[in-house]
């Protein structure tokens, strides 16, 4: 029989000698975008032995154009799961890391957010940016990944089911908004707002930019000077150039409202960041048209 003393040293040699337990065994699950990031580290809220990284840096913003660094495809290759948003904003994504049967067994298995949305979304590819439609995605998230790991089907079914009650919560306040500002009709820095948009029952007369980041041409100015007519507020983007948006506001004599789809944020973002800037969204929207 061993002596007491050698257990002692015989355990502490394997808590200590031992490499990590399940360290192998941890599930990686990649978000292409950082409204992914924020829903899925929701959705997968404390579920062991899994993490999830941002592929798409976090500051990028809406990343029409972003061009993947060696690193991206590194981090791509070592995923199990892969978040894409689909709809054409993250086409670039290569094809190895898709579903391909050439790729073999190590091509991480694929959920397209724009896939899950089929028949709530459009072809326009910024769903993420409506606390409605976030609602949605967290719960078929939750579904999915649920299938793929069905011993935390629980889990994820909790955690899906409080994010998506706390974003149905934000839309509801986005309608109410609407409700008591009349429906007013926006004119847009690029396409980003229209589900939020469709949220809070506003009406998107048009977009200043037709590719995102670019500033309009002067003939298109002088057509968007056209379109201002009607319109209650002219709504700019914290993360992309704004010059022509606010020439054209201070023309027409419009408020300015500065909303952020949250299509970017900080590395750290807490796990309510999305609800946080919403509801700084709302107070914009209020505090811009609240009081004619
Ligand atoms: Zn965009």
């Amino acid at each position: 029989m061993l002596r007491p003393r050698l257990i002692v040293l015989l355990l502490l040699f394997f808590l200590f000698a031992a490499p990590p337990p399940l360290a192998a065994a941890e599930t990686r699950i990649l978000a292409a975008t950082f409204p992914l990031w924020l829903v899925a580290r929701n959705v997968v809220r404390d579920v062991p032995d899994l993490r999830v990284d941002l592929l798409i840096p976090a500051g990028a913003g809406c990343p029409h154009n972003y061009a993947l660094s060696p690193r991206d495809l590194l981090r791509l290759a070592g995923a199990d799961i892969l978040i894409l948003n689909g709809g054409g904003l993250d086409a670039y994504i290569p094809r190895m890391a898709r579903n391909d049967p050439a790729a073999g067994e190590k091509s991480p298995r694929i959920l397209e957010a724009a896939a899950a949305l089929r028949g709530h979304a459009r072809a326009n590819p910024h769903f993420f940016a409506s606390p409605s439609l976030s609602a949605l995605l967290a719960e078929r998230m939750g579904a999915a990944l649920a299938e793929q790991d069905p011993g935390h089907a629980q889990l994820y079914a909790r955690n899906a089911g409080a994010y998506a009650r706390e974003m149905r919560e934000l839309a509801r306040q986005f309608a109410a908004l609407g409700n008591r500002l009349g429906h007013p009709s926006i004119l847009v820095q690029h396409d980003v707002f229209d589900y939020l948009a469709a949220d809070a029952g506003l009406t998107v007369a048009g977009a200043i930019q037709i590719h995102e980041g670019q500033e309009p041409s002067a003939a298109r100015l002088l057509s968007l000077r056209g379109q201002l007519r009607g319109v209650a507020a002219v709504v700019l983007e914290p993360q992309t150039p704004d010059r022509a948006g606010r020439m054209l506001a201070e023309e027409g004599g419009v408020p300015l409202v500065l909303l952020d789809p949250v299509a970017a944020g900080p590395e750290d973002a807490p796990l309510e960041y999305f609800s946080q800037v919403m509801r700084h969204n709302l107070q914009a929207l209020e505090s811009a048209l609240g009081n004619p």
